[in-house]
């Protein structure tokens, strides 16, 4: 880095910094849209930076290389449907694994520069910057499968533990190998990544159900790892600044969406809840029916009303009919609330931002551990769309596969309505025990037009 003029490491200081600016606002909603445009110019700031390194070489390729990447990332982040999200994140972070990689792969494969240019410390990054990019590659490649329909089953090996440990001490040892060896020989580098990558694909395969956001989120945090490491080996503070900020970043996601969960990170990777289950006690009780005029008086003569809103609530992108009806019932008197899981929906904060989107004001809406408590003195929870993250059997049900999965307390209210089109499950399969309870009405319909109803319905109550 030393021997860089001024001008190309101040850029990349500059994008780095802005980076962490742009990660600062991404802290707030009201800030979120500020933080990712100070991000995006920080990375544009970090490419002409590049662009001034002194011979630099392959200009045509780099360039080349710049419109494929952009093309593909405006035609499909202006594609993506919000619902689509989890699964573009899987990608993308993919992308960023498997670019680190790709950096230690050429220096490797440089015959053996590292060794001449480099000390040994630095080595040792590139192999770990190898290691976990590769499995942030291909594990987030299975995610994205999954998450897309691709791949619906979820895979367990027999002995699967044990192949796990297997392939991850086996590709430790091929990258001491490569330390000690200098230069590594083709043989091993190529050994090294061919288990590296594997070991991805083998550790993601059984995952699935609820364990999705935390899988994805451990990727993003070992992509961010790479990249720092990766950046060390190029003497590229952008690209180290870049991936502690990520790495950082998805380390405490993780820990967050783990806790969430309440699922360890060893339970996720090494007793995975598989999305097939259907296990947990069985149900009795039927669900019973009420119409949407039924709902709107309920809600129309009640003190206090919490919504709950799901996945089903962001494919039927119902959130604005939703604030809608939650103002006319303000406009009434009634107190209204959004209760909000960490994991409802598809991403981390998918709630938030569909309800931001729709003008929901931020007082209005409160987390898991602020809410929860609030039940009982509701007379209605509306939820809306959603299913696992109300779905008692998780406090109560030691067989059943989300079981210790904190939940909302939506059973404790007075009256239970839920908007949602069948007796669909979640995404985690399970059946949900509040639907059979006594105090549950069933509102069935995509949960726009039936929004649409209830405000319809509200309207002539007025
Ligand atoms: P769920 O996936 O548990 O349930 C959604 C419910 O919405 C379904 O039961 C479905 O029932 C109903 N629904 C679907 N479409 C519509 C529609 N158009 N109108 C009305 N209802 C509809 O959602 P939750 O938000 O409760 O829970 C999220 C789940 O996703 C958790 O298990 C979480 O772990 C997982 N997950 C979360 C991620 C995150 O980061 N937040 C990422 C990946 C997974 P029906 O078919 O009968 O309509």
């Amino acid at each position: 880095m030393l021997h860089l003029p001024l001008y190309v490491q101040g850029a990349w200081l500059v994008g780095a910094m802005m980076f962490i600016f742009g990660l600062k606002g991404m802290g707030s909603p009201t800030t979120a849209r500020k933080g990712i445009v100070w991000a995006g110019v920080g990375m544009l700031v970090a490419i002409i930076g590049t662009f001034l390194v002194p011979d630099l070489n392959n200009i045509a390729l780099i360039l080349l290389a710049l419109v494929m990447g952009a093309s593909a990332a405006w035609i499909s982040g202006k594609k993506v449907q919000m619902t689509d999200m989890p699964q573009m994140v899987a990608i993308y972070n993919g992308m960023g694994g498997g670019a680190a990689a790709a950096i230690a792969a050429i220096e490797f494969a440089k015959a053996g520069r590292l060794h001449e240019s480099h000390d040994t410390v630095t080595v040792v990054l590139a192999v770990l910057g190898a290691l976990i990019g590769s499995v942030s590659f291909t594990g987030s490649c299975v995610a994205f499968a999954k998450l897309q329909g691709l791949m619906k089953k979820a895979h367990r090996l027999p002995a699967q533990n044990f192949v796990n440990i297997g392939l991850a001490v086996l590709a430790v040892v091929l990258g001491v190998l490569m330390v000690i060896s200098a230069p590594a020989g083709i043989a091993l580098v190529v050994a090294f990544f061919v288990v590296a990558l594997v070991l991805g694909v083998v550790v993601t395969m059984p995952i699935g159900g609820a364990d999705m956001p935390v899988v994805i989120s451990l990727f993003n945090a070992f992509t961010g790892l790479a990249v720092g490491f990766e950046g060390y080996v190029l003497s590229n503070p952008a690209l180290i600044i870049a991936g502690i900020v990520v790495g950082a970043a998805g380390t405490l996601l993780t820990q967050l969406m783990a806790k969430a969960m309440n699922r360890p990170i060893s339970n996720i990777l090494f007793t995975p809840i598989t999305g097939e289950a259907q296990g947990g006690a069985a149900i009795e009780g039927t669900m019973k029916e009420l119409n949407a005029m039924d709902a709107a008086a309920l809600m129309r003569y009640a003190s206090k009303v919490i919504i709950v809103p799901g996945y089903g609530m962001a494919v039927a992108h119902a959130q604005h009919k939703v604030w809608e009806m939650a103002g006319l019932l303000e406009k009434a008197g009634v107190e209204v609330k959004f209760a909000i899981h960490p994991v409802a929906g598809r991403m981390p904060g998918h709630m938030n931002v569909l309800l931001a989107e729709a003008g929901v004001p931020y007082d209005k809406i409160f987390d898991l551990e602020e809410i929860n408590e609030e039940f009982a003195q509701a007379d209605v929870a509306l939820i809306i769309g959603a299913n696992d993250v109300v779905n008692p059997s998780a406090r109560t049900d030691k067989s059943s596969p989300i079981y210790g999965m904190p939940i909302l307390n939506a059973d404790a209210a007075q009256n239970v309505i839920v908007i949602k089109r069948g007796k669909g499950t979640g995404y985690s399969g399970v059946e949900n025990a509040l639907f059979y309870t006594d105090n549950c009405r069933m509102l069935y319909g995509d949960a726009q037009p039936m929004a649409g109803e209830i405000i319809q319905n509200l309207k002539t109550l007025e």
